[in-house]
């Protein structure tokens, strides 16, 4: 199963990626999380995507590419994959088209995790995630059992920097301008499922998982 998932910003990708993870058992590959990992660790990398995370902007593509072509040359990718939020313009697009031809591997499914506007705000700024195992919450949706406990792990969570609502109207309408065009890009390449992200977060796993059918 090798399955891109595709949304804009708060639109359940994260949330659905780890179901698919215990359902399915392959690797879950997300760009924003490497990148958040290598701001931590402060390395080069790190500096140069903290620049542009911060102002919602997008991380130049041949960044990107790099630590994707990378990380899908690792062996666990071999059986299978859940790319989260790569590719995100038609560049990174047109590189993993390449990536891909040179593992032989071919894409099962594009999936369009599609919510309107309005809703994704109000879900980026209440995202909450765990410090210590990365679990995500939400403050109305999916709340902790105590405030800022972790139900999973005990950890501490936290708020993006980038989850304010100033950031989010900058990240939506990067959404539009760069991203957008990959939904025909993926119709022309007849892997494009959209489903409906806006209903109850089972109810978008059950589409999902049948669409992969
Ligand atoms: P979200 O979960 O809201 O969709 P991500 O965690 O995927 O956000 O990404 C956070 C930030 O990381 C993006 O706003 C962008 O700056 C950077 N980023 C993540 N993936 C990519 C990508 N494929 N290309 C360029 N920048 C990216
Ligand atoms: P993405 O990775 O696409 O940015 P996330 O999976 O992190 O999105 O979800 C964004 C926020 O919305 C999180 O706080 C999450 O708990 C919440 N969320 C995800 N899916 C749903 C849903 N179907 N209904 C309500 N809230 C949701
Ligand atoms: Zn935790």
């Amino acid at each position: 199963m090798y399955i891109l998932l595709m949304g804009p910003p708060g639109a359940g990708k994260g949330t659905q990626a780890a179901n698919l993870v215990q359902k399915y058992n392959i690797p879950h590959i997300s760009t924003g999380d490497m990148f958040r990992a290598a701001v931590k660790e402060g390395s080069e990398l790190g500096k140069k995507a903290k620049a542009c995370m911060d102002g919602g902007q997008l991380v130049p593509d041949e960044i990107t590419i790099g630590i994707v072509r990378e990380r899908l040359a690792k062996p666990d990718c071999a059986k299978g994959f859940i790319l989260d939020g790569f590719p995100r313009t038609v560049e990174q697009a047109d590189a993993l088209d390449g990536i891909l031809k040179e593992l032989s591997i071919s894409l099962t499914r594009a999936v369009d995790i599609s919510v309107p506007s309005d809703v994704l705000v109000e879900r980026a700024t209440g995202r909450r995630i765990c410090k210590k195992c990365g679990a995500t919450y939400h403050i109305r949706f999916n709340p902790t059992k105590t405030e800022g406990v972790c139900d999973e792990c005990g950890g501490e969570t936290y708020q993006r920097a980038d989850d304010s609502e100033a950031t989010m109207k900058n990240r939506l309408s990067v959404y539009e301008a760069q991203t957008k065009p990959l939904i025909d890009y993926y119709k022309k390449a007849g892997l494009y499922s959209e489903i409906d992200g806006s209903q109850e977060m089972s109810k978008v796993f059950a589409d999902i998982t049948a669409c992969l059918k």
